[in-house]
């Protein structure tokens, strides 16, 4: 590095500094976050097609920060998965979601999917199995109604570890579903010996419906394909009536977007779920 001269490395050398630092700032305010209670959890509808009818919740990870106002997950789950911080994080985002979906349950409201990300990091490390079930047991929340989301990408990565993680994750009655279908690579060969209950078709393959032919062949052969195996099929990112229609006639199972709801905190959320069940 000296050799490219004093100059060059004092600023490759700063620059550096710069970066980690910015890094190691988010990750201690990240952590306060996490002690002081800032980190909230949104909900958005997924929606039955056919009927129309709120059946699930998805947990979307918000931070409440008190300078900054609403944090987006894209912007501190990356830290959160390098530092580590992210199996602290996601076992809060377990039982909070938990808590809250056999809240709505004892209140008398209709019966949900609560479904839940859960980061590569998280999936493939930590001891998920054990943070589900202390989830589930503290809560009372029943398991059948609990969906755990791991990207396609995550079950790929080691298929054989994730085969038996999911395998025992399966074994606690839980429903799986893989997130981003479409966008990793991943293997069919794999997807068919996983224990996997549906197959959420990423957004970037709604978004350009009805333009992109293309898109539209995709989704169809997403649902075709996941129902042939036995999937339940649900789209991302629905946002127009002409993409639900679309869905709708190729027989695709459940959606989620901005065309019934962005994701709401739960005071809102519930107010859906009461509006709907009279
Ligand atoms: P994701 O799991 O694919 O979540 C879907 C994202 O699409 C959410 O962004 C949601 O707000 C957004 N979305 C929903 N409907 C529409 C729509 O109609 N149009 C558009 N354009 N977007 C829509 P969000 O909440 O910002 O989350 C971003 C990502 O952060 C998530 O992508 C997920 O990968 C991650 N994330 C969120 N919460 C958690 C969490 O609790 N744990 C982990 N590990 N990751 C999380
Ligand atoms: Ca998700
Ligand atoms: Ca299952
Ligand atoms: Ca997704």
């Amino acid at each position: 590095a000296k050799a490219l001269g004093r100059g060059a490395w004092c600023f490759y050398d700063e620059a550096m500094t710069q970066a980690a630092r910015e890094r190691l700032t988010l990750e201690a305010r990240l952590r306060r976050a996490l002690a002081e209670g800032e980190l909230r959890l949104y909900y958005q509808p997924q929606v039955d097609i056919a009927s129309g009818r709120i059946v699930g919740a998805e947990a979307l990870l918000r931070w409440q920060d008190p300078d900054e106002g609403l944090i987006s997950p894209d912007r501190f789950i990356p830290v959160a998965e390098s530092s580590g911080l992210i199996a602290p994080i996601g076992q809060w985002v377990l039982e909070e979601a938990c808590r809250q979906a056999q809240q709505w349950l004892t209140a008398g409201l209709p019966a949900l999917t609560m479904a839940v990300n859960v980061s590569p990091r998280q999936f493939l490390l930590g001891d998920l199995v054990a943070g589900v079930g202390q989830a589930l047991s503290q809560s009372g929340f029943p398991a059948n109604f609990l969906e755990l989301e791991i990207t396609e990408s995550a079950m790929a990565e080691r298929p054989e570890q994730a085969l038996a993680l999911l395998n025992r994750l399966g074994d606690l009655g839980l429903r799986l579903a893989v997130d981003d279908f479409g966008t990793g690579y991943s293997s069919l060969a794999h997807i068919k010996r996983f224990p996997i209950d549906v197959l959420k078709i990423d957004q970037g393959f709604v978004r350009d419906i009805p333009e992109s032919a293309d898109d539209m062949a995709i989704c169809s052969a997403i649902i075709a394909m996941g129902h042939s195996m036995g999937f339940a099929v649900l789209a991302e990112g629905v946002e127009t009536p002409a993409q639900l229609d679309f869905l709708r006639e190729r027989g695709c199972d459940n959606y989620q977007g901005y065309l019934r709801s962005r994701p709401v905190p739960p005071d809102a959320f519930e107010a859906l779920l009461r509006a709907q069940s009279v």
